[in-house]
Protein backbone atom coordinates (compact mmCIF):
# COMPACT_ATOMS: atom_id res chain seq x y z
CA UNK A 1 0.00 0.00 0.00
CA UNK A 2 1.31 3.47 -1.17
CA UNK A 3 1.10 5.89 1.56
CA UNK A 4 1.71 9.94 0.22
CA UNK A 5 3.40 12.42 2.79
CA UNK A 6 2.12 15.98 2.54
CA UNK A 7 4.91 18.46 3.64
CA UNK A 8 4.08 22.01 4.55
CA UNK A 9 6.12 23.72 1.88
CA UNK A 10 7.03 26.63 4.37
CA UNK A 11 8.94 24.40 6.96
CA UNK A 12 9.41 21.53 4.88
CA UNK A 13 7.32 19.62 7.83
CA UNK A 14 5.12 16.55 7.51
CA UNK A 15 1.50 17.70 7.77
CA UNK A 16 0.01 14.53 7.20
CA UNK A 17 0.40 10.66 5.67
CA UNK A 18 -2.40 10.06 3.09
CA UNK A 19 -2.93 6.78 1.34
CA UNK A 20 -3.27 6.39 -2.06
CA UNK A 21 -6.49 4.90 -3.58
CA UNK A 22 -5.48 1.64 -5.54
CA UNK A 23 -7.03 0.88 -9.23
CA UNK A 24 -9.10 -1.90 -7.43
CA UNK A 25 -10.39 0.64 -5.06
CA UNK A 26 -11.22 3.30 -7.93
CA UNK A 27 -13.33 0.55 -9.48
CA UNK A 28 -15.74 0.20 -6.68
CA UNK A 29 -15.84 4.04 -6.04
CA UNK A 30 -16.89 4.52 -10.04
CA UNK A 31 -19.69 1.44 -8.80
CA UNK A 32 -20.70 3.10 -5.94
CA UNK A 33 -20.74 7.14 -7.95
CA UNK A 34 -23.01 5.24 -11.27
CA UNK A 35 -25.44 4.06 -8.53
CA UNK A 36 -25.60 7.32 -6.77
CA UNK A 37 -25.63 9.01 -10.03
CA UNK A 38 -28.79 7.11 -11.38
CA UNK A 39 -30.93 8.44 -8.30
CA UNK A 40 -29.23 11.88 -8.67
CA UNK A 41 -29.98 12.52 -12.37
CA UNK A 42 -33.98 11.37 -11.24
CA UNK A 43 -34.13 13.86 -8.20
CA UNK A 44 -35.90 16.68 -9.05
CA UNK A 45 -33.97 19.98 -9.98
CA UNK A 46 -35.20 22.05 -7.07
CA UNK A 47 -33.95 19.41 -4.84
CA UNK A 48 -30.65 19.03 -6.84
CA UNK A 49 -30.52 22.75 -5.97
CA UNK A 50 -31.34 22.62 -2.48
CA UNK A 51 -28.73 20.19 -1.28
CA UNK A 52 -26.05 21.88 -3.56
CA UNK A 53 -27.14 25.26 -1.64
CA UNK A 54 -26.73 23.08 1.49
CA UNK A 55 -23.39 22.15 0.30
CA UNK A 56 -22.49 26.21 -0.27
CA UNK A 57 -23.76 26.78 3.36
CA UNK A 58 -21.12 23.92 5.05
CA UNK A 59 -18.29 25.00 2.95
CA UNK A 60 -18.93 28.76 4.08
CA UNK A 61 -18.86 27.25 8.16
CA UNK A 62 -15.89 25.79 7.39
CA UNK A 63 -14.04 28.45 5.44
CA UNK A 64 -11.18 28.83 7.89
CA UNK A 65 -10.85 25.25 8.70
CA UNK A 66 -10.29 24.90 4.67
CA UNK A 67 -8.11 28.17 4.95
CA UNK A 68 -5.94 26.36 7.04
CA UNK A 69 -5.64 23.45 5.77
CA UNK A 70 -4.35 24.84 2.88
CA UNK A 71 -1.84 27.11 4.35
CA UNK A 72 -0.58 23.72 5.41
CA UNK A 73 -0.25 21.86 2.17
CA UNK A 74 0.14 24.64 -0.22
CA UNK A 75 1.26 27.47 1.61
CA UNK A 76 -0.20 30.09 0.17
CA UNK A 77 -0.97 33.20 1.70
CA UNK A 78 -3.78 32.54 4.53
CA UNK A 79 -5.84 35.76 2.55
CA UNK A 80 -5.76 33.93 -0.34
CA UNK A 81 -6.66 30.73 0.92
CA UNK A 82 -9.81 31.96 2.49
CA UNK A 83 -10.80 33.80 -0.75
CA UNK A 84 -10.18 30.19 -2.39
CA UNK A 85 -12.38 28.50 -0.01
CA UNK A 86 -15.26 31.26 -0.40
CA UNK A 87 -14.53 30.76 -4.24
CA UNK A 88 -15.89 26.92 -3.93
CA UNK A 89 -18.82 28.13 -1.74
CA UNK A 90 -19.33 30.75 -4.67
CA UNK A 91 -19.23 28.16 -7.55
CA UNK A 92 -21.69 25.75 -5.76
CA UNK A 93 -24.10 28.82 -5.50
CA UNK A 94 -24.16 29.26 -8.86
CA UNK A 95 -23.93 25.93 -10.28
CA UNK A 96 -27.07 25.16 -8.23
CA UNK A 97 -29.03 27.93 -9.77
CA UNK A 98 -28.40 26.12 -13.28
CA UNK A 99 -30.17 22.93 -12.16
CA UNK A 100 -33.18 24.27 -13.04
CA UNK A 101 -32.41 26.23 -15.87
CA UNK A 102 -30.89 23.16 -18.02
CA UNK A 103 -33.45 24.43 -20.90
CA UNK A 104 -33.26 22.97 -24.44
CA UNK A 105 -34.78 24.18 -27.42
CA UNK A 106 -38.47 23.46 -29.62
CA UNK A 107 -37.06 23.42 -32.84
CA UNK A 108 -40.22 23.87 -35.80
CA UNK A 109 -40.06 20.68 -37.71
CA UNK A 110 -43.11 19.58 -40.06
CA UNK A 111 -45.43 16.58 -39.21
CA UNK A 112 -44.43 16.92 -35.23
CA UNK A 113 -42.52 18.63 -32.68
CA UNK A 114 -39.10 18.26 -31.94
CA UNK A 115 -37.04 18.92 -28.63
CA UNK A 116 -33.48 18.91 -27.32
CA UNK A 117 -32.86 17.92 -23.48
CA UNK A 118 -29.36 17.89 -21.94
CA UNK A 119 -28.90 14.29 -20.02
CA UNK A 120 -26.08 14.07 -17.84
CA UNK A 121 -22.64 12.16 -18.76
CA UNK A 122 -22.72 9.68 -15.37
CA UNK A 123 -19.76 9.49 -13.67
CA UNK A 124 -17.19 12.43 -14.34
CA UNK A 125 -13.66 12.05 -13.22
CA UNK A 126 -12.00 15.47 -12.19
CA UNK A 127 -8.15 15.63 -12.37
CA UNK A 128 -6.56 18.52 -10.28
CA UNK A 129 -3.34 20.03 -9.63
CA UNK A 130 -1.48 21.22 -6.89
CA UNK A 131 -1.74 24.71 -7.55
CA UNK A 132 -5.25 25.72 -6.80
CA UNK A 133 -6.65 22.63 -5.10
CA UNK A 134 -9.98 23.61 -4.08
CA UNK A 135 -11.26 26.29 -6.57
CA UNK A 136 -9.75 24.00 -9.31
CA UNK A 137 -11.41 21.05 -8.25
CA UNK A 138 -15.07 22.69 -7.67
CA UNK A 139 -15.09 24.30 -11.31
CA UNK A 140 -15.29 20.65 -12.11
CA UNK A 141 -17.12 19.26 -9.69
CA UNK A 142 -20.05 21.78 -9.21
CA UNK A 143 -21.59 22.52 -12.86
CA UNK A 144 -20.97 18.49 -13.37
CA UNK A 145 -23.17 18.07 -9.74
CA UNK A 146 -25.52 20.69 -11.04
CA UNK A 147 -26.40 18.69 -14.29
CA UNK A 148 -26.68 15.57 -12.40
CA UNK A 149 -23.57 13.98 -12.67
CA UNK A 150 -21.62 11.97 -10.14
CA UNK A 151 -18.05 13.42 -9.25
CA UNK A 152 -15.00 11.42 -8.27
CA UNK A 153 -11.89 13.93 -7.53
CA UNK A 154 -8.70 13.06 -7.70
CA UNK A 155 -6.02 15.77 -5.93
CA UNK A 156 -2.69 16.21 -6.78
CA UNK A 157 -0.61 13.89 -4.72
CA UNK A 158 0.84 16.83 -2.84
CA UNK A 159 -2.52 18.64 -1.86
CA UNK A 160 -4.90 16.13 -1.32
CA UNK A 161 -6.45 17.50 2.40
CA UNK A 162 -8.99 20.43 1.19
CA UNK A 163 -10.24 17.72 -1.62
CA UNK A 164 -10.48 15.30 1.26
CA UNK A 165 -12.48 17.42 3.55
CA UNK A 166 -14.73 18.79 0.68
CA UNK A 167 -16.23 15.51 -0.09
CA UNK A 168 -16.53 15.04 3.69
CA UNK A 169 -18.67 18.45 4.33
CA UNK A 170 -20.58 17.26 1.07
CA UNK A 171 -21.94 13.92 3.09
CA UNK A 172 -22.61 16.11 6.41
CA UNK A 173 -24.18 18.52 4.33
CA UNK A 174 -26.64 15.97 2.88
CA UNK A 175 -25.07 15.05 -0.42
CA UNK A 176 -25.73 11.38 -1.48
CA UNK A 177 -23.35 8.29 -0.52
CA UNK A 178 -20.76 7.78 -3.48
CA UNK A 179 -22.09 10.94 -5.67
CA UNK A 180 -19.13 13.06 -4.74
CA UNK A 181 -15.90 11.82 -3.60
CA UNK A 182 -12.13 12.15 -3.47
CA UNK A 183 -9.54 9.51 -3.83
CA UNK A 184 -6.26 10.80 -3.10
CA UNK A 185 -3.06 9.07 -4.98
CA UNK A 186 -0.96 10.14 -7.72
CA UNK A 187 -1.74 10.25 -11.08
CA UNK A 188 0.35 7.23 -12.28
CA UNK A 189 -1.74 4.90 -10.09
CA UNK A 190 -4.68 6.64 -9.48
CA UNK A 191 -5.08 8.76 -11.90
CA UNK A 192 -4.25 6.50 -14.41
CA UNK A 193 -7.07 4.11 -13.21
CA UNK A 194 -9.44 7.09 -13.44
CA UNK A 195 -9.06 8.16 -16.95
CA UNK A 196 -8.88 4.43 -18.11
CA UNK A 197 -12.05 3.70 -16.26
CA UNK A 198 -14.76 2.41 -19.05
CA UNK A 199 -17.23 3.74 -16.19
CA UNK A 200 -15.57 6.88 -16.58
CA UNK A 201 -17.71 8.88 -19.04
CA UNK A 202 -15.42 12.48 -18.57
CA UNK A 203 -11.81 13.53 -17.65
CA UNK A 204 -11.86 17.11 -16.53
CA UNK A 205 -8.00 17.67 -16.14
CA UNK A 206 -6.22 20.70 -15.30
CA UNK A 207 -1.83 20.40 -15.18
CA UNK A 208 0.45 20.55 -17.52
CA UNK A 209 0.59 20.25 -21.35
CA UNK A 210 2.51 17.20 -21.14
CA UNK A 211 0.33 14.99 -18.99
CA UNK A 212 -2.70 17.14 -20.84
CA UNK A 213 -1.64 15.52 -23.87
CA UNK A 214 -1.01 11.84 -22.53
CA UNK A 215 -4.58 12.15 -20.59
CA UNK A 216 -6.49 13.21 -24.21
CA UNK A 217 -4.45 10.37 -26.20
CA UNK A 218 -5.27 7.97 -23.10
CA UNK A 219 -8.86 9.16 -23.92
CA UNK A 220 -9.49 8.70 -27.25
CA UNK A 221 -9.07 5.14 -26.30
CA UNK A 222 -12.78 4.94 -25.06
CA UNK A 223 -13.77 8.11 -26.85
CA UNK A 224 -13.91 9.74 -23.46
CA UNK A 225 -15.14 12.75 -23.18
CA UNK A 226 -12.48 15.76 -21.92
CA UNK A 227 -12.18 19.45 -21.15
CA UNK A 228 -8.04 20.17 -20.30
CA UNK A 229 -6.85 23.70 -18.85
CA UNK A 230 -3.31 23.75 -19.44
CA UNK A 231 -0.29 25.89 -19.44
CA UNK A 232 0.03 29.53 -20.05
CA UNK A 233 3.14 32.12 -20.57
CA UNK A 234 0.56 35.32 -20.72
CA UNK A 235 1.59 38.55 -21.85
CA UNK A 236 1.05 42.22 -19.96
CA UNK A 237 1.18 44.53 -22.63
CA UNK A 238 1.85 48.15 -22.07
CA UNK A 239 1.70 50.74 -24.25
CA UNK A 240 2.95 54.23 -24.19
CA UNK A 241 -0.75 55.69 -23.47
CA UNK A 242 -1.06 53.60 -20.70
CA UNK A 243 -1.48 54.69 -17.05
CA UNK A 244 2.25 53.63 -16.16
CA UNK A 245 1.90 53.88 -13.20
CA UNK A 246 -0.98 51.83 -12.81
CA UNK A 247 0.36 49.29 -14.99
CA UNK A 248 3.51 49.42 -12.80
CA UNK A 249 1.76 49.01 -9.66
CA UNK A 250 -0.58 46.13 -10.83
CA UNK A 251 2.30 44.42 -12.46
CA UNK A 252 4.13 42.64 -9.43
CA UNK A 253 1.04 40.94 -8.05
CA UNK A 254 -0.03 39.76 -11.80
CA UNK A 255 3.27 37.24 -11.70
CA UNK A 256 4.17 36.67 -7.81
CA UNK A 257 0.27 35.69 -7.04
CA UNK A 258 0.78 32.25 -5.47
CA UNK A 259 4.29 32.40 -6.25
CA UNK A 260 3.70 32.47 -9.91
CA UNK A 261 2.09 28.84 -9.79
CA UNK A 262 -0.69 30.07 -11.83
CA UNK A 263 -1.40 29.32 -15.27
CA UNK A 264 -2.27 33.24 -15.52
CA UNK A 265 0.08 34.59 -14.52
CA UNK A 266 1.40 37.40 -16.28
CA UNK A 267 4.91 36.60 -16.51
CA UNK A 268 6.09 37.92 -20.20
CA UNK A 269 5.74 42.08 -19.86
CA UNK A 270 5.55 43.77 -23.00
CA UNK A 271 6.47 47.35 -23.08
CA UNK A 272 6.50 49.74 -25.26
CA UNK A 273 10.42 51.04 -25.91
CA UNK A 274 9.80 54.50 -25.33
CA UNK A 275 8.09 53.95 -22.04
CA UNK A 276 9.78 51.10 -21.22
CA UNK A 277 13.18 52.30 -18.90
CA UNK A 278 10.16 54.44 -16.63
CA UNK A 279 8.17 51.43 -16.47
CA UNK A 280 11.09 49.78 -14.83
CA UNK A 281 12.00 52.42 -13.07
CA UNK A 282 8.47 52.48 -11.73
CA UNK A 283 8.18 48.36 -11.49
CA UNK A 284 11.12 48.08 -9.13
CA UNK A 285 10.19 49.54 -5.83
CA UNK A 286 6.74 47.95 -6.58
CA UNK A 287 8.77 44.58 -6.90
CA UNK A 288 11.11 44.92 -4.14
CA UNK A 289 8.51 45.71 -1.26
CA UNK A 290 5.95 42.25 -2.09
CA UNK A 291 6.05 41.01 1.36
CA UNK A 292 7.28 37.45 1.15
CA UNK A 293 7.20 35.18 4.19
CA UNK A 294 5.28 33.42 6.47
CA UNK A 295 1.68 32.32 4.96
CA UNK A 296 -0.10 32.14 8.09
CA UNK A 297 0.88 36.06 8.60
CA UNK A 298 -1.95 38.07 7.67
CA UNK A 299 0.06 40.65 6.20
CA UNK A 300 2.09 38.28 3.76
CA UNK A 301 1.47 38.62 -0.19
CA UNK A 302 3.21 35.36 -1.44
CA UNK A 303 4.21 32.10 -0.18
CA UNK A 304 6.91 29.54 -0.84
CA UNK A 305 6.99 27.33 -4.22
CA UNK A 306 5.07 23.77 -3.71
CA UNK A 307 8.18 21.64 -3.02
CA UNK A 308 12.03 20.96 -3.50
CA UNK A 309 11.69 19.70 -6.85
CA UNK A 310 9.67 22.74 -8.13
CA UNK A 311 12.27 24.92 -6.91
CA UNK A 312 15.09 22.92 -8.19
CA UNK A 313 13.00 23.41 -11.81
CA UNK A 314 12.57 27.25 -11.22
CA UNK A 315 16.15 27.83 -9.98
CA UNK A 316 17.09 25.39 -13.09
CA UNK A 317 16.20 28.45 -15.71
CA UNK A 318 18.00 31.43 -13.65
CA UNK A 319 21.43 29.39 -13.83
CA UNK A 320 24.58 30.61 -16.12
CA UNK A 321 24.51 34.31 -17.05
CA UNK A 322 21.20 35.31 -16.23
CA UNK A 323 21.37 38.16 -14.43
CA UNK A 324 18.02 39.68 -12.22
CA UNK A 325 17.01 43.42 -13.39
CA UNK A 326 14.93 43.33 -10.03
CA UNK A 327 14.98 40.96 -7.05
CA UNK A 328 12.61 40.94 -4.08
CA UNK A 329 13.61 39.04 -0.74
CA UNK A 330 12.69 35.89 0.34
CA UNK A 331 13.25 34.05 4.00
CA UNK A 332 16.34 31.76 4.42
CA UNK A 333 16.31 28.60 6.39
CA UNK A 334 13.91 25.87 5.68
CA UNK A 335 10.49 25.91 2.73
CA UNK A 336 10.98 25.95 -0.58
CA UNK A 337 11.76 30.00 -1.05
CA UNK A 338 12.11 32.02 -4.12
CA UNK A 339 12.77 35.66 -4.63
CA UNK A 340 10.31 37.43 -6.96
CA UNK A 341 12.53 37.99 -9.89
CA UNK A 342 12.77 40.33 -12.90
CA UNK A 343 14.86 39.69 -15.85
CA UNK A 344 15.58 42.29 -19.24
CA UNK A 345 17.38 42.06 -22.27
CA UNK A 346 16.65 38.90 -23.23
CA UNK A 347 16.25 37.10 -26.77
CA UNK A 348 12.67 36.93 -27.67
CA UNK A 349 13.63 32.51 -28.24
CA UNK A 350 15.05 32.43 -25.03
CA UNK A 351 13.82 29.60 -22.44
CA UNK A 352 12.61 32.08 -19.93
CA UNK A 353 10.51 34.02 -22.45
CA UNK A 354 8.47 31.09 -24.54
CA UNK A 355 8.54 28.80 -21.39
CA UNK A 356 5.83 28.54 -17.95
CA UNK A 357 8.34 28.85 -15.29
CA UNK A 358 5.43 28.59 -12.84
CA UNK A 359 7.22 30.72 -10.28
CA UNK A 360 7.94 33.88 -9.05
CA UNK A 361 9.65 34.94 -12.38
CA UNK A 362 9.28 37.70 -14.93
CA UNK A 363 10.69 38.66 -18.36
CA UNK A 364 10.08 42.33 -19.36
CA UNK A 365 10.67 42.76 -23.16
CA UNK A 366 10.20 46.01 -25.35
CA UNK A 367 8.13 46.54 -28.77
CA UNK A 368 7.75 49.26 -31.10
CA UNK A 369 4.35 49.31 -31.77
CA UNK A 370 1.05 47.80 -31.80
CA UNK A 371 1.35 45.15 -34.67
CA UNK A 372 4.93 44.11 -32.93
CA UNK A 373 2.99 43.72 -29.57
CA UNK A 374 0.80 41.14 -31.06
CA UNK A 375 3.15 39.31 -32.65
CA UNK A 376 5.03 38.74 -29.64
CA UNK A 377 2.19 37.93 -27.63
CA UNK A 378 1.15 35.35 -30.43
CA UNK A 379 4.43 33.29 -30.67
CA UNK A 380 3.69 31.53 -28.22
CA UNK A 381 2.39 28.01 -28.19
CA UNK A 382 0.31 28.73 -25.22
CA UNK A 383 -2.75 31.16 -25.91
CA UNK A 384 -4.29 31.29 -22.33
CA UNK A 385 -4.81 34.35 -20.80
CA UNK A 386 -3.63 38.17 -21.29
CA UNK A 387 -3.34 41.88 -20.38
CA UNK A 388 -3.48 44.95 -22.62
CA UNK A 389 -2.82 48.20 -20.56
CA UNK A 390 -3.45 51.47 -22.77
CA UNK A 391 -6.39 54.59 -22.67
CA UNK A 392 -6.90 53.83 -26.48
CA UNK A 393 -10.48 52.18 -26.51
CA UNK A 394 -9.69 51.12 -29.77
CA UNK A 395 -6.45 50.12 -29.59
CA UNK A 396 -7.47 47.75 -26.32
CA UNK A 397 -10.47 46.42 -27.91
CA UNK A 398 -8.24 45.61 -31.67
CA UNK A 399 -5.61 44.40 -29.50
CA UNK A 400 -7.93 41.97 -26.92
CA UNK A 401 -9.33 40.52 -30.16
CA UNK A 402 -6.10 40.28 -31.68
CA UNK A 403 -4.58 38.31 -28.91
CA UNK A 404 -4.78 34.16 -29.65
CA UNK A 405 -5.75 33.61 -25.96
CA UNK A 406 -8.96 32.60 -23.97
CA UNK A 407 -8.90 35.47 -21.44
CA UNK A 408 -7.78 38.70 -21.56
CA UNK A 409 -7.87 41.83 -19.63
CA UNK A 410 -7.70 45.47 -20.30
CA UNK A 411 -6.25 47.97 -17.42
CA UNK A 412 -6.46 45.02 -15.44
CA UNK A 413 -4.96 41.94 -14.71
CA UNK A 414 -8.34 39.60 -13.98
CA UNK A 415 -8.85 36.34 -15.86
CA UNK A 416 -10.86 34.23 -13.77
CA UNK A 417 -14.50 34.67 -12.82
CA UNK A 418 -16.81 31.86 -12.25
CA UNK A 419 -19.93 33.64 -13.78
CA UNK A 420 -17.09 33.99 -17.03
CA UNK A 421 -16.37 31.60 -19.20
CA UNK A 422 -12.21 30.21 -18.79
CA UNK A 423 -10.15 28.13 -20.90
CA UNK A 424 -7.35 28.55 -23.51
CA UNK A 425 -6.67 28.47 -27.15
CA UNK A 426 -3.32 26.26 -28.80
CA UNK A 427 -1.81 23.99 -26.18
CA UNK A 428 -3.73 25.94 -23.02
CA UNK A 429 -6.31 23.48 -23.02
CA UNK A 430 -9.50 22.42 -24.73
CA UNK A 431 -13.30 23.80 -23.81
CA UNK A 432 -14.49 25.69 -21.44
CA UNK A 433 -15.11 25.82 -17.96
CA UNK A 434 -17.08 28.37 -15.81
CA UNK A 435 -19.52 30.95 -16.91
CA UNK A 436 -23.18 30.54 -17.74
CA UNK A 437 -22.57 27.42 -20.40
CA UNK A 438 -20.42 25.49 -17.04
CA UNK A 439 -23.11 23.03 -16.79
CA UNK A 440 -23.37 21.86 -20.45
CA UNK A 441 -19.74 20.44 -20.51
CA UNK A 442 -21.27 17.75 -18.19
CA UNK A 443 -24.14 16.72 -20.51
CA UNK A 444 -24.55 15.30 -24.00
CA UNK A 445 -27.35 16.95 -26.18
CA UNK A 446 -30.21 14.53 -26.85
CA UNK A 447 -32.73 15.60 -29.65
CA UNK A 448 -35.87 13.95 -29.50
CA UNK A 449 -38.70 13.97 -32.39
CA UNK A 450 -42.63 13.63 -31.19
CA UNK A 451 -44.86 12.79 -34.09
CA UNK A 452 -48.14 14.31 -34.36
CA UNK A 453 -48.99 12.21 -37.26
CA UNK A 454 -52.03 9.60 -37.16
P1 LIG B 1 0.73 17.59 -13.76
O1 LIG B 1 1.87 16.71 -13.50
O2 LIG B 1 0.19 17.73 -15.10
O3 LIG B 1 -0.40 17.11 -12.70
C1 LIG B 1 -1.71 17.57 -12.66
C2 LIG B 1 -2.60 16.47 -12.10
O4 LIG B 1 -2.57 15.34 -12.98
C3 LIG B 1 -2.17 15.93 -10.75
O5 LIG B 1 -3.29 15.55 -10.01
C4 LIG B 1 -1.35 14.71 -11.14
O6 LIG B 1 -1.22 13.78 -10.10
C5 LIG B 1 -2.18 14.18 -12.27
N1 LIG B 1 -1.47 13.28 -13.19
C6 LIG B 1 -0.14 13.29 -13.51
N2 LIG B 1 0.12 12.32 -14.40
C7 LIG B 1 -1.06 11.68 -14.66
C8 LIG B 1 -1.44 10.58 -15.49
N3 LIG B 1 -0.55 9.95 -16.27
N4 LIG B 1 -2.73 10.19 -15.50
C9 LIG B 1 -3.64 10.82 -14.75
N5 LIG B 1 -3.35 11.85 -13.93
C10 LIG B 1 -2.07 12.29 -13.89
O7 LIG B 1 0.97 19.07 -13.33
P2 LIG B 1 1.92 19.58 -12.19
O8 LIG B 1 3.31 19.39 -12.66
O9 LIG B 1 1.54 18.94 -10.92
O10 LIG B 1 1.43 21.10 -12.17
C11 LIG B 1 2.06 22.17 -12.81
C12 LIG B 1 1.55 22.41 -14.21
O11 LIG B 1 0.14 22.49 -14.27
C13 LIG B 1 2.04 23.70 -14.79
O12 LIG B 1 2.78 23.46 -15.93
C14 LIG B 1 0.80 24.53 -15.12
O13 LIG B 1 0.89 25.11 -16.36
C15 LIG B 1 -0.29 23.54 -15.14
N6 LIG B 1 -1.54 24.13 -14.63
C16 LIG B 1 -2.48 24.65 -15.48
C17 LIG B 1 -3.66 25.20 -15.00
C18 LIG B 1 -4.75 25.74 -15.89
O14 LIG B 1 -5.83 26.05 -15.40
N7 LIG B 1 -4.58 25.86 -17.17
C19 LIG B 1 -3.87 25.23 -13.65
C20 LIG B 1 -2.90 24.71 -12.83
C21 LIG B 1 -1.75 24.16 -13.32
P3 LIG B 1 0.06 13.81 -9.10
O15 LIG B 1 0.18 15.16 -8.56
O16 LIG B 1 -0.35 12.86 -8.05
O17 LIG B 1 1.21 13.40 -9.92
MG1 LIG C 1 3.64 16.40 -12.41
Amino acid sequence: MNRHRVLNPANEQVVSVVKETTAHEVDAAVRRAAKAQQSWAATAPADRARLLLRFAAAVDENIEELARLEVLEAGHPIGNARWEAGNVRDLLDYAAGGAERLTGLQIPVPAGIDVTFHEPMGVIGVIAPWNFPMPIAAWGAAPALAAGNAVLLKPAEMTPLTAIRLAQIGREAGLPEGLFQTLPGSGRITGTALVGHPGVAKIVFTGSTQVGKHIMAACAQQLKRVTLELGGKNPNIVFADADIEAAAAAAPMSFLDNSGQDCCARSLILVQRSVHDRFLELLAPAVESVVVGDPADEKTQMGPLISAAHLETVRAYLEGDTRAAIEGSAPDGPGFWFRPTVLVGLDADAPLVREEIFGPVAVVLPFEDESDAVRLANSSRYGLSGSVWTRDVGRALRVARGVRAGNLSVNSHSSVRYWTPFGGFKESGLGRELGPDALLAFTETKNVFISTEG
